[in-house]
C-alpha cells in the first residue's frame, strides 16, 4: 500500500518540526490530564507512569474510570473534612 498524499497535513509538519502547542482538554485527576494540539488536534494524555503518549481510545477508558474513582474518593474526603 502506498501513502496517500492526500494525508499530508501542513499542520501536522508543523507539529513534526517545531512541537505540538497542546492545551489541557480534560482533568483525570490532579496530575494525570489529557492533553489536545490546538494545531493539528493529536489527543494526548498523561499516563499513571508519568509518561506522555497518545490518547487511544483505550486510554480514554482507562482517564474515565480513573476520573470516576478519584471523584468519589475526593467527594469522601470533603465530606470527612466538613464533618470535622
Ligand atoms: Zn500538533
Amino acid at each position: 500500500m502506498k501513502t496517500n498524499p492526500k494525508n499530508f497535513s501542513f499542520a501536522k509538519l508543523t507539529c513534526n518540526l517545531f512541537g505540538h502547542k497542546l492545551e489541557v482538554s480534560k482533568n483525570v485527576t490532579s496530575h494525570i490530564h489529557e492533553y489536545k494540539c490546538s494545531k493539528c488536534g493529536i489527543e494526548m494524555t498523561d499516563t499513571a507512569d508519568g509518561f506522555l503518549t497518545r490518547l487511544t481510545p483505550k486510554f480514554k477508558e482507562t482517564n474515565d474510570y480513573i476520573a470516576k474513582i478519584y471523584k468519589k474518593r475526593r467527594l469522601r474526603q470533603t465530606k470527612l473534612a466538613n464533618a470535622s
